[in-house]
């Protein structure tokens, strides 16, 4: 069964986000735990924390179908320890607030190498990080997602990915998310019938199926490898509605949480609900 949903809004306290998922239809949501563009957010209320759950136990959210993101100031590869040091401190504080709402993932951008470290470098950093955070929290897995590889953002490539999962010790606490249209600015075609089964044996033989925890549903505003980072609604970009279509009738994405990050967030009912026709035709 398909798990639709989309990052909605924590305006106002994270007990809001279950609820505004459950108005546009969604069985699935994404939420940020803390405000996303600040290093510091004051802590989660014990109000808070318990409202929350039950309203996410009220819509019938399983945990496994939250996909909590993390700010987007955090650079888990950050070429010099300061920055490094602060990303990290701000990453083991994301994931202790994800145990403290009874949460499983916690979906992060890897990192930048900021043209300072090699690529390898980068990624080894970003796996000692989630090491790191790994050892001081429990029950949470380090949800890693693939990038449009804009800048010096490594993680476009489903190679970099494997790398840093292999330097992960505790490989039963961390998996991988994929973002439809960052995997296009990246390189791969998922367009075409032939490209998206291409892409998903590559996946499945580089980084392993298994290790699939959610997926970004976002089509494209840019051509395939333009390496941009630009979402667009569904159907209207590059990758067009075929591909959302096959997706939706493939059981590997069964079971995971699929998040929309499209533009117009007005279309988001209309958006979850045509998915899930498409879902139902197979
Ligand atoms: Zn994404
Ligand atoms: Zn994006």
């Amino acid at each position: 069964m398909k798990y639709i949903g989309a990052h909605v809004s924590a305006s106002g306290g994270v007990e809001n986000a279950p609820v505004n998922a459950h108005t546009i239809g969604a069985k699935a949501f994404a939420l940020f735990t803390k405000n996303q563009r600040q290093w510091q957010s004051p802590p989660l209320s014990d109000k808070s924390i318990q409202a929350f759950k039950e309203r996410c136990e009220q819509y019938g959210f399983a945990p496994e179908h939250i996909l909590p993101h993390d700010s987007y100031l955090i650079n888990l590869g950050h070429p010099q320890e300061e920055g490094l040091a602060k990303s990290r401190a701000a990453f083991l504080d994301e994931m202790q607030r994800c145990e403290q709402l009874g949460l499983k993932l916690l979906n992060f951008h890897p990192g930048s190498h900021l043209k300072e470290i090699s690529m390898d470098e980068c990624l080894s950093r970003i796996a000692e990080s989630i090491n790191q955070t790994l050892d001081k929290t429990q029950g949470v897995t380090a949800v890693i997602e693939n990038t449009a590889g804009q800048g010096s953002n490594v993680g476009f490539q489903f190679e970099h990915l494997a790398a840093i999962i292999d330097q992960v010790e505790d490989k039963s606490r961390v998996g991988v998310c994929i973002d439809s249209c960052h995997a296009f600015a990246g390189g791969y075609d998922l367009a075409t019938a032939e490209g998206y089964e291409q892409t998903w044996k590559d996946f499945d033989r580089i980084i392993g199926f298994h290790y699939l925890r959610g997926m970004h549903l976002n089509d494209a505003k840019k051509g395939l490898n333009s390496r941009v980072d630009r979402h667009d609604s569904l159907g209207a970009g590059v990758l067009g509605i075929g591909f959302f279509e096959r997706l939706m009738q493939d059981p590997r994405f069964d079971n995971i949480p699929l998040i929309l990050e499209t533009p117009d967030e007005s279309l988001w009912p209309q958006e979850i609900s045509r998915l899930y026709e498409l879902a139902a035709a197979r």
